[in-house]
């Protein structure tokens, strides 16, 4: 039996060394998810609601539990475990109010005909998940791909395999069998997975991976939900009210150890108040001290991995030799575990790997601009990302202007993008391809059948 260690990212140590799922055994779980379907589908919504919702009292129950092996896991400091944990276990319940509206039958009449329009499922569905919120984005495919109807076999990632099997037994423990199949493994389990007998893939990961997913899917015209990376950019405006820009701009720099999709990883600030706040986030920035994730007042804990650790280091390396000024951390650390520091730089070159490709790591970088709107909207659609955006303006008229001009699924104005749950989270142009969250989303994970008939006008 092949296996791969599960590494603990604060010091190195193997956790658990974990099998791989083989061919053999892969082909077998996706049967499973293909045999149970029928069934899972015929019981209807309410049904399958009742037994979601059930499994998320469950999860709930667990929930300290669940966040211990995230912080063991991937490193988050405990505090963020517990948050993320009751935050999208206790959003099951939303998701599942939203469903029921995207699933609802429509009915159209005219000429003597009515059509009646109801939402299928697509039959099984491959989640593949990264590790950087090893139960939220999970949750994110496995919820609406569940409650449409669907059978899922999921493939949490191999940096965090032991908190995808607690998440999967969780909702195991409640549905029929064949309906959450789990596999483990890297890469190639996942290549594997979308290779095999399977209608969709959700996916929720890198851009590259992305890519290669969706040329794989392409032979057997699978349907797709790739949720990718970004390359945020946030806008301060010379009246914008500083320390708010700069709260949201040091926190969402490093939170999660800049590990999230929809960090903010390009800051613009109007020039006649650059060195303003230059000063606010740099002393902002010095109050996030790394270390374990169970050390209290930790507010960052390491890098998932030494290959991501790597990356950083490269990255910002490359941009201080080009010129840029670095204003805090940006060393190695020495000592065990994958830790980094926070990190501030200004004036990175544009052309710098630095302000191109996703960081993923505890950076602020800090450039500036004229002042000029049209200046600002340049730069933030300068990239081939499009997940989100920021913006702090004094004027909220212009916010929501530049709002409008900037391609990404969403933007914030005066507040991070993060808006009222119900709205979707959508990737534009590289950062995704198909979507989640709302009805809309929901919906991605069926197809909307039409049958029609006879009827007296
Ligand atoms: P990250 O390293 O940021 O998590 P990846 O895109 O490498 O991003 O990984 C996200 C998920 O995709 C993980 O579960 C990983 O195992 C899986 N994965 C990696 N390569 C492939 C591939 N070629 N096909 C399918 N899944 C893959």
């Amino acid at each position: 039996m092949k296996t791969f260690p599960d590494i603990d990212p604060a010091t190195g140590e193997t956790l658990a060394d974990i099998p791989i799922t083989s061919p053999e055994e892969l082909a077998s779980a996706v049967a499973r998810a293909r045999a149970a379907q029928g069934e899972w589908s015929e019981l209807g919504f309410e049904k399958r609601a009742a037994l979601l919702r059930a499994a998320a009292q469950g999860l709930l129950a667990r929930k300290d539990e669940l966040a211990e092996l995230v912080t063991r896991e991937m490193g988050k400091p405990l505090e963020d475990a517990r948050r993320e944990v009751q935050g999208f276990v206790g959003g099951i319940e939303g998701q599942l109010v939203e469903m029921e509206r995207a699933l609802a039958p429509e009915i159209l009449r005219g000429g003597g005909c009515e059509t009646r329009i109801e939402r299928d499922p697509l039959g099984v569905v491959a989640a593949i998940t990264p590790w950087n919120f090893p139960i939220g984005m999970p949750l994110e495919i496995l919820v609406p791909a569940l409650g449409t109807g669907n059978t899922v076999v999921f493939k949490p990632s191999e940096h965090v395999p032991l908190s995808g099997a607690r998440l999967a037994e969780g909702f195991q423990a409640f549905l029929p069998e064949g309906v959450l199949v789990l596999v483990q493994g890297a890469g190639e389990v996942g290549a594997a997975l979308v290779e095999a007998d399977v209608d969709m893939i959700g996916f929720v990961g890198s851009r590259e991976t992305g890519k290669r997913i969706m040329e794989s899917a392409s032979r057997g015209l699978k349907r797709l939900v790739l949720e990718l990376g970004g390359k945020d950019p946030l806008i301060v405006f010379g009246d914008a009210d500083l320390e708010a820009a700069a709260e949201c701009a040091v926190h969402h720099s490093l939170r999660n150890t800049g590990q999230v999709c929809c960090s903010v990883e390009r800051i613009y600030v109007d020039e006649s108040v650059a060195e303003r706040f230059e000063a606010i986030v740099l002393e902002k920035a010095r109050a996030w001290k790394h270390g374990s994730g169970f050390t209290e007042g930790v507010k960052m804990g390491p890098l998932v991995s030494e290959e991501q650790r790597r990356k950083v280091t490269e990255q910002v390396e490359a941009a201080v030799a080009a010129g840029a000024r670095l204003l805090l951390g940006g060393t190695r650390l020495e000592g065990q575990g994958w830790f980094y520091p926070a990190t501030v730089l200004a004036d990175a070159d544009e052309s710098t790997d630095l302000s191109r490709n996703e960081t993923f790591g505890p950076v602020v970088s800090l450039s500036r601009f004229s002042g000029d709107e049209d200046e600002a909207v340049r730069l933030a659609n300068d990239t081939t990302y499009g997940l989100g955006a920021n913006v702090y303006t004094g004027d909220l008229e212009r916010g929501q202007r530049i709002a409008r001009r900037i391609r990404s699924g969403q933007v914030g104005v005066n507040r991070y993008l993060g808006g009222v749950a119900g709205a979707p989270w959508v990737g534009a142009r590289q950062s995704g391809f198909g979507f989640v969250g709302g009805v809309d989303g929901h919906r991605q994970f069926t197809l909307p059948k039409s049958i029609s008939y006879p009827v007296a006008d």
